[in-house]
C-alpha cells in the first residue's frame, strides 16, 4: 500500500516537474522581424507510434522529438501521426501576425495546439475533409493564422495525420501577414498563367479536331482536361473554386485523377502514334493497361482505398517508362513527328519519376517540391505535344501533296500522266486568257515499238521509253507540259506563237530521237517516232479535251499512214484558208 502510494506520489511529482521543463524545452524562433521561412531545425518533430485516444491531446512523453531537417520532410506513404513543436517569440514592440501553411493541398488533418505566454491551450482543427468554406484562411492549402502580442510568445504544437495512409510531407511555411499575402498573390498569378495556357490549348485542340475532322486532337484535349483536373486537385484550386463543398472529390478524386490522366495519355498516344499499325505489341499492351486502369477507377468508386493508391502510383510510373519508349520506337519506324512526342514525354517522365520518388518514398529530401517542377515540366510537355500535333498535321498535308503528285505521275518515266495533262489543260486556258499565245498539243507515238520489245526485250523497251522522256525534258521549256499518255505514246501541251513554232519543237524532238539510238547492254537500238500536232486554243476558240485528243490523234494517224518518222499538223478548214498546209510533212524536210 505504502509502495503504491509512494510510486503514485513519484509519478505526480515527475509530471509536475516535467511540465515546465518540457515547456521550456520547446525550441524558440524569433519572430520580431519575421518574413518567410520554412519550419526547420531548431523546430522539432516526432512520429507518434501509438494513435492517441483523441487527436486533441498533446503528444505523449514517449514521443521523442528531434530537430526537423530537410531529410525528415518526406515521410513517404504514412498513416502515422506527426508532431512539430516550436515557440514563436516576439521581442519587438509591435504585435506580430503570422501564418503557418502546409505545402500540400490534400493533408486530411492538421490540428494546431497553441498557447500564448499567459493563456490556456487552445486548438484549431483544419481539415480538407470539411467544406472549403469552413477554413480560417481562404487558401487552397491548409493554413493557420494567429497574432503573437508584443513582448510575448506563442507555443505551437502542430499535429498532422491522414485518416488513410497517403504521401506525408512535414514541409510548412511560416510567413508574416505581408509575405503570406504576396506568396498567395504570386501563386495565383502562376496558376492563372498555367490554367489559362491549358484552357487555350484545350480550345485549340477542340477546334483542330472539328476543323480537321480527326480524333487525335480530341484525345489530346481530353488528356489536357485530365491534366488540368489532376493539377487543380494538387494545387487546391479545384476545391477552392470548382467544388468547394464536395469533400468527396477533394479526398477521393486524387487517385481517380491519376488514373484518368494515365488512361487519356494512353488513348491519345495510341491514336497519335498509330500504334495499331506501327507498334502492334505496344498497342495490345496499351489495351491491357487501360483495362487495368478502368478496373482501378471502378474499385476506387466502390470504396477500395489502398490497393488503388498503389495501383495509381504504379500506373504513373509505368506510363512514364512506356510512353517515351513507344514514341522513340514509332520515330525509328518512320513516324517523323514522333520525335517531338518522344521529347515531350522524356521531359515529363523525368519530372514524374522524380516526384513519384518523393511522394512514395522518404529517399528524396525537399518534400513535395518536385511537384512544382513537375507542373512546370507538364507545361513544356503540353507545348511540345502541340508542336508534335502541328508537325503531324503538316506531315498529313505533305502526304496528301505527295499522293496528288503520284496520282498525276507516270512511275516509269517520272513524266506527268494522262490525268495530269487534263488538269494542266485548264491552266493553259487561263494562261491563254492572260497572254493570248496559242496553245498546241503534240501527240507522239514511237514507231514499230512492238518490234523493239520483241527484238531486245521488254526491259530494253523500258529504257527506250525513259530515253524518250529525257529527250522530251531536254527539248521542252519549263512551262510546257510533257506527259506519257499511254504505253509508247507521249504528248506535249505548249504555247507557241504560231503552228510553225510548235512544229519546230516536234521536229527537234523527232530528229533527236531518230539521231540518238538507245544503248542497251552494249547494243544500239535505232528508233523513230511519228508526231501529230493540233492547235487547241487560239483566238478562234478552244477545244474540249476530247476534241483536242481526237484532232491530235487524227494528225498522228495521218503521220503513221504516210510513212512514219514525220510530223503532221491537223488543220481545220478555216485554218487551211489562212494558208496552213494540210498535207503530211516529210521528216526529212526539217532536218
Ligand atoms: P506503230 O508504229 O504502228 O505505233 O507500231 P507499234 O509497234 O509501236 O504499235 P503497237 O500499238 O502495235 O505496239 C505498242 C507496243 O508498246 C506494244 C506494247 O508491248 C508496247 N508497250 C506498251 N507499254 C509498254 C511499256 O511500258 N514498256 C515496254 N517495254 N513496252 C510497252
Ligand atoms: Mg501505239
Ligand atoms: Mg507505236
Amino acid at each position: 500500500m505504502v509502495r503504491v502510494l509512494l510510486s503514485g506520489l513519484l509519478i505526480v511529482a515527475a509530471i509536475t516537474l516535467s511540465l515546465p521543463t518540457r515547456a521550456a524545452q520547446v525550441p524558440a524562433l524569433d519572430i520580431s522581424s519575421l518574413d518567410h521561412r520554412l519550419l526547420r531545425d531548431p523546430v522539432e518533430f516526432c512520429r507518434q507510434q501509438q494513435p492517441p485516444e483523441s487527436p486533441l491531446f498533446l503528444p505523449p512523453p514517449s514521443c521523442r522529438f528531434a530537430p526537423l531537417r530537410d531529410a525528415d520532410i518526406n515521410q513517404g506513404i504514412s498513416d502515422a501521426r506527426y508532431w512539430l513543436r516550436f515557440r514563436l517569440v516576439n521581442d519587438g514592440n509591435n504585435d506580430r501576425s503570422w501564418v503557418i501553411q502546409h505545402e500540400t493541398s490534400y493533408l486530411d488533418n492538421l490540428v494546431v495546439h497553441y498557447r500564448d505566454s499567459d493563456g490556456d491551450w487552445q486548438r484549431r482543427r483544419l481539415s480538407d475533409r470539411q467544406p472549403f468554406a469552413s477554413r480560417q484562411v481562404d487558401f487552397g492549402k491548409l493554413s493557420f493564422r494567429h497574432t503573437t502580442p508584443a513582448g510575448g510568445a506563442t507555443t505551437v504544437y502542430l499535429q498532422l495525420y491522414f485518416d488513410r495512409a497517403d504521401a506525408l510531407s512535414l514541409n510548412f511555411h511560416l510567413h508574416d501577414s505581408e509575405s503570406f499575402r504576396e506568396a498567395v498573390q504570386s501563386t495565383y498569378l502562376v496558376y492563372g498563367g498555367y490554367y489559362g495556357a491549358l484552357l487555350v490549348f484545350i480550345a485549340m485542340a477542340v477546334i483542330g479536331a472539328l476543323v480537321l475532322r480527326r480524333a487525335s486532337p480530341l484525345f489530346y484535349a481530353l488528356f489536357l482536361c485530365a491534366t488540368a483536373f489532376k493539377w487543380s486537385l494538387f494545387n487546391g484550386v479545384g476545391f477552392q473554386y470548382l467544388w468547394p463543398s464536395s469533400v468527396f472529390i477533394q479526398n477521393e478524386g486524387f487517385h481517380i485523377a491519376f488514373l484518368l490522366f494515365v488512361a487519356s495519355a494512353l488513348q491519345f498516344s495510341r491514336v497519335f502514334l498509330k500504334t495499331r499499325d506501327y507498334l502492334p505489341g505496344t498497342d495490345r499492351a496499351i489495351t491491357l493497361f487501360q483495362g487495368v486502369v478502368a478496373v482501378g477507377i471502378a474499385l476506387r468508386i466502390l470504396g477500395f482505398y489502398e490497393p488503388v493508391l498503389h495501383l495509381a502510383f504504379a500506373a504513373l510510373a509505368l506510363l512514364a517508362l512506356l510512353l517515351p519508349v513507344a514514341g522513340w520506337r514509332a520515330w525509328r519506324k518512320g513516324l517523323q513527328y514522333a520525335r517531338w512526342y518522344t521529347l515531350a514525354w522524356i521531359v515529363y517522365s523525368a519530372g514524374l519519376l522524380l516526384s513519384l520518388a518523393s511522394a512514395y518514398t522518404e529517399l528524396l529530401p525537399g518534400g513535395m517540391q518536385a511537384l512544382s517542377y513537375l507542373q512546370v515540366a507538364s507545361l513544356f510537355e503540353v507545348l511540345l505535344l502541340m508542336v508534335a500535333m502541328a508537325e503531324r498535321v503538316l506531315s498529313l498535308e505533305r502526304d496528301r501533296r505527295e499522293a496528288v503528285v503520284l496520282a498525276n505521275q507516270d512511275t516509269l518515266t517520272q513524266l506527268g500522266n494522262r490525268r495530269f495533262l487534263q488538269v494542266q489543260y485548264e491552266q493553259f486556258k487561263e494562261r491563254f486568257a492572260r497572254n493570248r499565245v496559242p496553245v498546241f498539243l503534240i501527240m507522239i507515238d514511237l514507231d514499230y515499238f512492238k518490234q523493239v520489245n520483241d527484238r531486245y526485250g521488254h526491259e530494253a523497251g523500258d529504257v527506250v521509253l525513259k530515253h524518250m522522256a529525257d529527250l522530251l525534258r531536254q527539248h521542252s521549256r519549263h512551262e510546257d507540259v510533257c506527259v506519257r499518255y499511254g504505253g509508247e505514246e507521249f504528248a506535249i501541251l505548249l504555247q507557241a506563237v504560231n503552228v510553225d513554232a510548235a512544229r519546230d519543237v516536234a521536229e527537234r524532238i523527232r530528229t533527236a530521237f531518230a539521231g540518238t539510238p538507245t544503248t542497251y547492254e552494249g547494243e544500239n537500238i535505232d528508233h523513230t517516232l511519228s508526231a501529230g500536232i493540233a492547235p487547241v486554243i487560239s483566238g478562234d476558240g478552244m477545244l474540249s479535251v476530247r476534241e483536242m485528243m481526237a484532232r491530235a490523234d487524227a494528225a498522228l494517224y495521218e503521220s503513221k499512214a504516210s510513212g512514219r518518222n514525220r510530223t503532221v499538223v491537223h488543220l481545220v478548214q478555216s485554218e487551211t484558208a489562212e494558208g496552213f498546209t494540210n498535207s503530211p510533212v516529210p521528216g526529212r524536210g526539217y532536218e
